[in-house]
């Protein structure tokens, strides 16, 4: 099922025309709106004039999360403040709000670029679709919502609610498609095989994302729950989720590339690699018009590749390694993501709460305390069970970095004072 045909499959002339058309325009419209781009065009001798087919993408200046953070969000504004609808926001790494603003069409564009995943997925207008992402400034839920409802889906916002109401009502109202993280939805599957609801469901297929995501996590949700899962990617920067998506063939995702122009260069350089060899992926966002960015540096490790799929359409795929060019952390000579982290404390079944990881060394080895956060409901609830949450914590740990943590319980505002802004992991190795 193709959503759009005549951008999905149109040849590859077609549609390098068609970018570089926007790009000029694109061009045009920052050089004379975002102080910013100008400024960084003039330093570089550039003019908008120079640009004139998206071959000359590679002659830009390039846009870094820092660029954002530090300028802040109405300076990369490319429209009035009147034209924004909407404001999303991101946690970034480094715990800085990561703000971008959207206008209608931003919008519309954002749910037409979900349309296109979710039909990618074999879900279409019959179909039941639940979104169990966070709705809010976290740029999942509310795109997923706007996709699946631009192609005549049945919406169940469910967002985030407890996991018996999620599937009490995926089973009453037979919902056959579902949109959440990859770690969340496999907190529903084991959920779901805990209450021997399998054979009961209708669900059939799932669009999953916005965090790591390995293979084998993919294998164990497709088989506890006999659906097909489709992996997408997005970033908060280019308004979420469904910049790219995975057919039926799962042989990389593809890029909306009439919206995005992809770029891979080789890790730490400003030199495009050929395709199918890994780089760091860069994205021009060729018709945003509140917060464009060219060639932003995503800072994830993929590899393009522009032949045609099997599935017929033309767009270039993706290949991505989980991993980003700058995210991560060494503990004890291992290597782990802050994602695989997150993910890992995400997928700690039962016990929903805030968690801090700190890194510490003592007498030259390194050392990993984690911190549960409680509220006051979790705390009575917990105190019998904190010998359990203990067990499973650890275990956790140990299985994804080899070191035995220490385990410690704490008021979930101790935790935030003590998370400096950060939102998983305090290294407090690099500080001393
Ligand atoms: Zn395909």
């Amino acid at each position: 099922m193709i959503w759009n045909e005549a951008r999905e499959c149109m040849s590859r002339d077609e549609l390098m025309t068609l970018q570089g058309e926007r790009l000029v325009q694109l061009v045009k419209k920052v050089y004379h709106s975002v102080a910013y781009y100008r400024k960084k065009m003039q330093k570089e001798g550039l003019e908008p004039g120079d640009i004139r087919r998206i071959e000359d993408l590679s002659k830009l200046p390039f846009t870094t999360s820092e660029d954002l953070i530090q300028n802040g969000p109405f300076e990369f504004l490319a429209v009035p403040q009147s034209e924004i609808i909407r404001y999303h926001s991101s946690n970034a790494t480094t715990g800085t709000e990561l703000i971008i603003g959207c206008t209608r069409d931003d919008i519309e564009i954002w749910a037409e670029c979900v349309a296109r995943c979710i039909y990618m997925a074999g879900l279409g207008r019959n179909d039941t679709i639940q979104i169990a992402h966070n709705y809010g400034l976290f740029t999942g839920g509310l795109g997923a919502h706007y996709g699946a409802e631009k192609i005549g889906a049945a919406v169940v916002p469910s967002s985030t609610c407890s996991t018996d109401r999620l599937i009490k009502i995926m089973k009453e109202i037979h919902v056959t498609g579902i949109m959440c993280t990859p770690s969340y939805l496999l907190h529903i599957a084991k959920a779901i095989r805990n209450v021997r609801e399998v054979g009961n469901l209708k669900l059939r297929a799932a669009i999953c994302g916005m965090e790591i995501w390995p293979e084998k996590m993919r294998k164990e949700i497709e088989e506890m729950l006999g659906i097909c899962t489709h992996d997408v990617y997005g970033l908060s920067e280019f308004a979420g989720l469904g910049v790219a998506c995975d057919c039926e063939y799962h042989k990389g995702l593809h890029v909306q590339e009439d919206f995005f122009a992809a770029e891979v260069l080789r890790k730490n350089s400003n030199i495009l690699v050929k395709d199918g060899e890994k780089g760091e992926l860069v994205f021009t966002t060729l018709q945003r018009e509140g917060t464009p960015l060219l060639r932003y540096r995503t800072g994830d490790i993929a590899a393009l590749t522009r032949e045609q799929c099997g599935c017929g359409r033309t767009t270039a795929r993706i290949d991505l390694f989980g991993s980003k060019t700058n995210d991560t952390i060494v503990i004890r000579g291992v290597s782990v993501f802050r994602l695989q982290l997150e993910s890992m404390f995400a997928g700690i079944n039962d016990v929903h709460a805030r968690y801090l990881m700190r890194i510490y060394r003592t007498a030259g080895l390194d050392m990993v305390d984690v911190m549960v956060g409680l509220d006051e409901t979790q705390e009575l609830l917990l105190a019998q069970e904190k010998d359990f949450v203990k067990i499973k914590v650890t275990a956790a740990v140990r299985n994804l970095i080899g070191v035995t943590p220490n385990v410690l319980f704490a008021n979930t505002e101790e935790i935030a004072r003590m998370a400096r802004g950060v939102s998983t992991v305090v290294d407090e190795r690099s500080y001393r």
